[in-house]
This record gives structure tokens, C-alpha cells and sequence, in this order.
């Protein structure tokens, strides 16, 4: 991410296009990652720009600042600079141009590259290429910083590693190669790094109250290191902590701490659902001032067609959600071995073996086991013993007793087998087809869902039949 027009990645900074600019390149030697880390090569597995950009440097300026006292207007001057580049990133880099989630005028376009520059974490064109793999193909091999190799790894791992340009999934990135804005800052991206990273802000300290070192090693060297980390929680602290109330299949995920962290990026469920939406907070009392940067642009003028998606389609993926959560739930319950599963039994058979002694009762054509819940039945004894070897079809259903909901679902857990034909149940079943038009909604297990009010033993009384009760 930091990395300057690197000579060891390639790829890194050439379209899909255009995949051999680097003469440095030759896809036909075997790239160094794809040989084992040895005492004798791991150095060469190590991207030393990348190294030096986000660790050496930030702890020489930590060196530093043990020598230079921090006065408050270049505090000051550093956290409105951090917020700045910070914005940089996450308005212009990542909403703007990875995920054109919204049209900037060309003073903002270049505020937003300049300021983007100063985070030093690449050019917008390597940056975009990057992300949008990581949105193509996120989770995968391809993904350039899946969060499945490691929290470290996501973070930083990816840039202090040297990767393999052949492994990075193939993005398209033909709209940023037609925008001058963004051509001009990748060709002239070491320029814009030192000068934005280290020079402006030595600059404005030194010149508007006198602390070239301050400002060089706060707002300068410090604030990279600080904005840096912050931005790089997107891809590790985003992937990894928090609630995913959109989708699960993938690792992004939304909590208010990245959000914090990352000036409000930390909605990554959401953002990666829909990544073209300019938002990543959805409701108002949500951390995003991202947001409302771009929102308060698009009021000046500097910004517009903003994107969002409807509530509607929104809303559609937090139900689908919702509902996968629920057949979980309800896959792990006891619901009774399903109809089709029970054995098929004559009436006689039935009959038969309750004068032997078993506890049968047979409702809405199923047989239940009630043996050891005689003892327990809250109606009494005598009532459930007087359904045994009958059909007790209309006694369960209000003839005798109008049964729970809950009382029909634990009768289904007594289930034993089916009646063949015939009788009673057999007049209710129709009826209850007829009047009912029961559907048998399966869920994505292919388990019947089993609605209060719709278990098989709740038969309502078909008026005709009423009397054969
Ligand atoms: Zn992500
Ligand atoms: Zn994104």
C-alpha cells in the first residue's frame, strides 16, 4: 500500500492492460514468493520500500520526537492534517475512484489526490487496482489482502511480504487510465509523496508560527505513520470484529470501533454488499463522517451524483440475512421425524397395539407415543387415555380440549408412524387441503418450516364434518 512506484510489484502498478511495463518483469522466471522463506533468502522475500515507509520511518520519527518538544499549534496542525490525508483515502481513494460512488469537480478531484498522496500509501491507480480485486474476489487467494492468511497479514503482512503480481485477481481499471487527475498523480506519484507527506506540512508549521521540526516530525512523519494504521483497520479490523447483518458467506464485517478508527469505514458489511453506495453508515446516528464530507461537498457544489441504494434493496439483504440466522436456529430444534419418514401403518395395526398395551394416539391420520406423557398431561389422565387407540383427531382440536400451539408442536415430537387411509382423518385431511391450501415452505436446508398455526395435528373444523366429531 505504501509502496512507491515499487519495482518489485509490478503488477502492482500496471493495468490489466498493460501487464508487462516493468522491463524488471519477466513472468517467465519464477517469481521469488513462490520459493520457501530460507535463513539464506528471507530478505529477498521482504519489500525493504514498503518496510521503510511504514516502520523504519515512523520509528525514527519516534527517535525524533523525544528530541523535539510538541507545541500545540502543530498538535493541532496534525490531527486537521491526519483528518485531511485520512479523507484523502477514504472520500477520494477508496469512495471516489475505486468505487466511483460519487462525482467530484476537478478542485475536489485534486485536493482529494494531493491530500490522498499524503498518506503515502501508493498512487490511486495502484491503490484502486488493489481494492477492487479485494472487492472481486475478496476472501480468495486473488484477494491481495485476505484477511484468511491472517489479521496481520491483512493489516501489514501483505505489504512487508512481497506478493506474487500473478496471484492478484485482474481487475479493470480503464476509467481511472482516462482520468487525468488520477495519470498525473501516478506519474508524478514520488513528488506528490514527498511534498504532501513531509514538505506541506513542514511548511505550514514552519512558516505560520515558526516549528519546522515539529512539523516535519508531527504533522509530517507521525501522522503518516498514524493515518497509515488507521486506514490499513479496513482490512484487517474490518474483516475481522464485528456483526455481519447483511451477508456471512464473506469475512467484512460492521462495528463502531472501526469506524472510529477508520473515519467511518467500519461498515464493511454493509460496504461491501453495496460497495457503488457513497455511504457506509446507513443510519443517521452512525460514525461516517466520510459521508458527511462527501454530502456537505455535494451542498457546496464540489460533488455530485451521489450514490445510494434503495432502502428497499437494503432492507431485502438484512431480511435474507436475518432469515438464514433463523433457519439455523430452527434446524437445530426437535420439530418430530418428518411425515415422510414415519412408517405407514393400517388402523387395525394401530388398534391392535394399543389393546397391547401401548400409548398410542392417533391425530390428523399421525400416530403419536404419548406412553410416558400420560402421567404428565396437564388436561389429566383420564382424557388422554381416553384418545388411545381412537382417532382424537376432533378431541385435540376443540371437540374435547382446543389445544395450544405449543401443545401441537410437542405432540409432534411424539410421532411414530402415519395411518393408511380411511376414517375421520382421513375426511379432515381432505377438508383441511381444501380450505387451507397448505403450503409446505422449505427452508434453505430443505427443512419444512413449521409455522405456528400450520403444524399437520391443527385441523380446523370443516363445518360439514362437524358433527362426524
Ligand atoms: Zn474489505
Ligand atoms: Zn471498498
Amino acid at each position: 500500500m505504501a509502496s512507491v512506484e515499487s519495482q518489485e510489484q509490478p503488477s502492482a502498478m500496471a493495468s490489466t492492460s498493460e501487464p508487462n511495463r516493468n522491463p524488471k518483469y519477466d513472468p517467465k522466471k519464477p517469481h521469488i514468493t513462490d520459493m520457501p522463506i530460507t535463513k539464506s533468502n528471507w530478505y529477498l522475500h521482504v519489500n525493504w520500500l514498503n518496510v521503510t515507509l511504514i516502520i523504519l520511518l515512523p520509528l525514527a520519527g519516534l527517535v525524533m520526537a523525544c528530541y523535539t518538544p510538541l507545541q500545540w499549534k502543530t498538535a493541532v496542525w496534525a490531527v486537521v492534517y491526519y483528518f485531511w490525508t485520512g479523507l484523502g483515502i477514504t472520500a477520494g481513494y477508496h469512495r471516489l475512484w475505486a468505487h466511483k460512488s460519487y462525482s467530484a469537480r476537478l478542485p475536489l478531484s485534486i485536493f482529494l489526490a494531493a491530500v490522498g498522496g499524503g498518506a503515502v500509501e501508493g498512487s490511486i491507480r495502484w491503490w484502486s487496482r488493489d481494492h477492487r480485486a479485494h472487492h472481486r474476489y475478496t476472501d480468495t487467494t486473488k484477494d491481495p489482502y485476505s484477511v484468511r492468511k491472517g489479521l496481520l497479514y491483512s493489516h501489514i503482512g501483505w505489504m512487508v511480504m512481497k506478493q506474487n503480481p500473478k496471484r492478484i485477481g485482474r481487475t479493470d481499471i480503464t476509467d481511472l487510465n482516462e482520468d487525468p487527475v488520477v495519470v498525473w498523480q501516478h506519474k508524478n506519484y514520488l513528488k506528490v509523496v514527498i511534498f504532501m507527506g513531509i514538505v506541506f506540512p513542514t511548511l505550514v508549521a514552519g512558516l505560520f508560527w515558526g516549528d519546522w521540526w515539529g512539523g516535519a516530525i508531527y504533522a509530517g512523519i507521525l501522522r503518516i505513520f498514524f493515518v497509515q494504521q488507521a486506514t490499513f483497520c479496513v482490512n484487517s479490523l474490518a474483516h475481522w470484529l464485528g456483526e455481519q447483518p447483511f451477508d456471512d458467506r464473506n469475512s467484512p464485517r460492521d462495528h463502531v470501533i472501526t469506524a472510529l478508527v477508520t473515519l467511518g469505514e467500519g461498515y464493511h458489511n454493509f460496504h461491501h454488499e453495496f460497495p457503488s453506495d457513497y455511504r457506509n453508515a446507513i443510519e443517521w446516528h452512525q460514525y461516517d463522517p466520510t459521508k458527511w464530507c462527501i454530502w456537505l461537498w455535494s451542498k457546496l457544489g464540489l460533488a455530485y451524483d451521489l450514490k445510494q441504494f434503495r432502502s428497499n434493496e437494503i432492507e431485502k439483504g438484512r431480511v435474507q440475512q436475518l432469515q438464514k440466522k433463523l433457519d439455523q436456529k430452527r434446524a437445530k430444534l426437535d420439530w418430530g421425524t418428518p411425515l415422510d419418514q414415519l412408517p405407514v401403518v393400517e388402523w387395525d395395526d394401530y388398534v391392535e397395539q394399543v389393546k397391547n398395551g401401548r400409548g398410542l394416539v392417533a391425530v390428523a391420520g399421525v400416530i403419536h407415543d404419548v406412553t410416558d406423557f400420560i402421567n404428565e398431561h396437564p388436561g389429566g389422565k383420564a382424557l388422554i387415555k381416553s384418545g388411545l387407540g381412537k382417532d382424537a383427531t376432533a378431541m385435540f382440536n376443540g371437540g374435547v380440549y382446543l389445544h395450544s400451539n405449543a401443545a401441537h408442536n410437542l405432540l409432534s415430537t411424539m410421532r411414530v408412524g402415519v395411518i393408511r387411509g380411511g376414517c375421520e382423518v382421513e375426511i379432515w385431511k381432505r377438508a383441511q387441503r381444501e380450505n387451507k391450501d397448505v403450503q409446505h415452505v422449505k427452508d434453505d436446508a430443505g427443512n419444512p418450516i413449521i409455522r405456528a398455526g400450520n403444524q399437520i395435528t391443527k385441523v380446523q373444523q370443516p363445518p360439514s364434518s362437524a358433527s362426524a366429531a
